[in-house]
């Protein structure tokens, strides 16, 4: 794709659907973009709409050499959309936005402030989120935490794919190419100096929500088996402790078959036998788990370490 070079922002739009808000959308949009600099440029990637978002967004990068498009050739998903834009975006600085305006284009100008005083990844963060579900709030509210726990890293709260990086955050990003992608977490994962301004999001205006319970279930799944073996390892303790209980279910079992007299025929046999394969199955899953967990590490190919910094006459050039 032919993009201009030395751009200073690029803005990555997933489209999914939102044929009716496409004409404000390409105007707030270029609006913001234009307060900040000429050299900007916005991606618009079109997710296999069956509406008449691909033609809107046509019409609209007809009128404007700043403006691109990347259509699918069916509906990927929104992680998958905005992968593609940012592997195509050229700026220097990327910023990734909903293009249901949900997020407030306008904001860009505060989070690019953020970036050129030194910071590079700006995150962002919903103070409020008028027009959702208490479920929906709830359940997102509940996952961050739960994720929060645990990951051995740190992991921004009350965020989503609204976000600003700079240029050496995105060519690592780009290293890490999971095919289940939960990149707010790979941007976490990363590191790097973050900070993150305030917004309120506002309720959807046209449409609805693409984001139904079992997307956001899956996105959920996505981020903990990308960044957390907890779940791995609860097979292995739980194996242990089902192999205790039944270790001293078996003496009490035995103890009444040779002491008391006082069972049922076959009563021990079968309990011990049931309840001690029970946890030698657990415990052999748990540790066959042990050894995929240290696959998906290796198969996921991260880079090692991730430098932010180094003195000058260190060639961090890859
Ligand atoms: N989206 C997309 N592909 C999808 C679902 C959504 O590109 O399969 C886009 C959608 O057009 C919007 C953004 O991703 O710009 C967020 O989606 P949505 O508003 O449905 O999610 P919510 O804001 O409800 O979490
Ligand atoms: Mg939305």
């Amino acid at each position: 794709m032919d993009l201009k070079t030395n751009i200073a922002l690029s803005i990555v739009v997933p489209v999914y659907n939102e044929e009716q808000i496409i004409p404000e959308l390409v105007r707030r949009m270029t609006e913001a973009a234009r307060s900040i600099t000429d050299s900007y440029e916005v991606i618009f990637v079109n997710d296999g709409s069956r509406d008449t978002s691909l033609q809107k967004l046509k019409e609209a990068c007809a009128g404007n050499p700043r403006l691109h498009y990347i259509s699918f050739s069916r509906n990927f998903g929104h992680q998958i959309a905005i992968t593609a834009g940012m592997d195509y975006a050229s700026g220097e600085a990327i910023v990734t936005i909903d293009g249901d305006l949900q997020d407030p284009p306008e904001l860009i100008i505060d989070m690019y402030k953020e970036y050129q005083a030194g910071f590079k990844v700006v995150y962002a963060k919903r103070s409020k989120r008028k027009g959702e579900t208490w479920f929906k709030l709830f359940t997102a509210k509940m996952f961050y935490r739960l994720m929060a726990r645990l990951v051995s890293f740190e992991i921004p709260l009350d965020v989503g794919d609204f976000r600003l990086i700079s240029r050496d955050v995105l060519e690592y990003l780009k290293e890490m190419k999971e095919y289940d992608k939960y990149i707010r977490g790979q941007i976490a994962w990363l590191g790097f100096k973050s900070t993150y301004v305030m917004f309120e999001r506002d309720e959807r205006k046209y449409g609805k929500t693409n984001y139904p319970f079992k997307k956001m279930l899956r996105l959920a799944y996505n981020g903990i088996t990308a960044f957390s073996d907890s779940p791995l390892k609860l097979a292995t303790n739980l194996g242990f402790i089902v192999c205790i209980i039944s270790f001293l279910i078996g003496v009490f079992a035995l103890y009444g078959y040779f002491f008391e007299k006082n069972t049922f025929p076959g009563w021990a046999s079968i309990i011990v036998s049931v309840t001690f394969l029970g946890g030698v199955q657990l415990l052999s899953i748990g540790i066959i788990g042990e050894y995929i967990s240290r696959i998906i590490n290796n198969v996921r190919n991260r880079p090692l370490y991730v430098i932010d910094q180094a003195t000058k006459d260190i060639n961090t050039d890859k």
